[in-house]
């Protein structure tokens, strides 16, 4: 089946990570260079995002070599984006050190024509007032997703919470649905966010897996396994690029297509822990994703 082009905005970013196992500094990262590194294996996808007059071609080269189109992406005078992320033993929770805006600051996204007529957008997290500049200008929207974090629910929630009201999928982590709900509780923090307009909400908890929850429907599938785990950084962001990208193959969000789809947000999540910045996924083959794919199915079996 032909996939419909999906059209995201997010963050390009210059990544500097510690973890038990090693750290990099100044990498490519970026809430919308792994997702679209990730997305393109099931359609083709567009980027929106600014970065800075230091930003190394060598990282839009390597986007543009994995298929994604960074037409979207602009180069504005300053500094580029930057994180500064921690993680310890317990690989489930980053420590944000720094985040330093930079070029997002000021960016006025202007989407091209071509890109406002997209249908299936993808807002990952990036300030909510960013988004949904993004998604006023896209004229006939059919699909719209959002991922965001717990910088944003701090600093712009009524923005985000807007934004929710206009969304069909809503992703974020545990910590993140909690912080955003007011709800500990995962079953009674996912019904809150339902409430505000998503059809599904799906809530990421490393690790342990994710939960999938419509008005009407659980599905709850753990991680895979992994003996070799370099830097969770960025598997929420692959995740969403496995699901999505499955999701746009198919015209209707029925149950079965869902719970497809986030196995294959599952399996791109745990090819991008295997290696710093996009690496992994930059090499990633779709016979492997195919091979995880029914490894999946065996280890969940019963
Ligand atoms: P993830 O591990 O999937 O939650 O996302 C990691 C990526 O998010 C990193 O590559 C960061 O550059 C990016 N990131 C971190 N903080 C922010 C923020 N406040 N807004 C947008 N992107 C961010």
């Amino acid at each position: 089946m032909k996939s419909e082009r999906i059209l995201a905005v997010g963050s390009v970013a210059l990544d500097s990570v510690e973890t038990p196992f090693g750290k990099v500094k100044d990498t490519l990262g970026g809430s919308a260079s792994f997702f679209g590194a990730a997305a393109r294996f099931f359609a083709p996808v567009s980027l929106v995002a600014v970065v800075g007059e230091d930003f190394p071609k060598k990282h839009l080269r390597l986007l543009e070599k994995c298929g994604v189109d960074i037409g979207g992406i602009e180069t504005a005078r300053g500094k580029t984006f930057r994180w500064r992320g921690f993680y310890d033993y317990d690989l489930n929770n980053a420590r944000t050190l720094k985040t330093e805006l930079n070029v997002f600051q000021s960016f006025k996204p202007r989407l091209s024509p071509e890109h406002r007529a997209s249908r299936i957008v993808f807002l990952a997290n990036i300030d909510p007032d960013i988004q949904r500049a993004v998604l006023d200008q896209v004229r006939n929207p059919s699909l719209v997703a959002c991922d965001t974090m717990n910088y944003w629910i701090e600093h712009k929630k009524k923005s985000l919470l807007k934004l929710l009201a206009r969304v069909d999928i809503f992703l974020c982590n545990d910590s993140e649905a909690r912080e955003l709900s007011g709800e500990y509780n995962l079953i009674k923090a996912a019904r809150g966010i339902l409430a505000r307009g998503p059809r599904l909400a799906l809530i990421k908890k490393g690790e342990h897996g994710v939960l999938c929850f419509s008005q009407n429907s659980l599905f709850s599938v753990p991680a895979y396994l992994l003996e070799k785990i370099f830097d969770p950084t960025g598997a929420g962001d692959s995740f969403a690029g496995g699901f999505l990208g499955y999701v746009s193959k198919s015209p209707n969000l029925s149950e079965r297509v869902v719970r497809r789809a986030v196995i294959y947000g599952t399996v791109l999540a745990s090819y991008n822990v295997e290696s710093f910045s996009l690496s992994r996924l930059a090499r990633l083959t779709p016979a492997e994703i195919a091979g995880r794919y029914k490894e999946f199915q065996k280890l969940t079996r019963f």
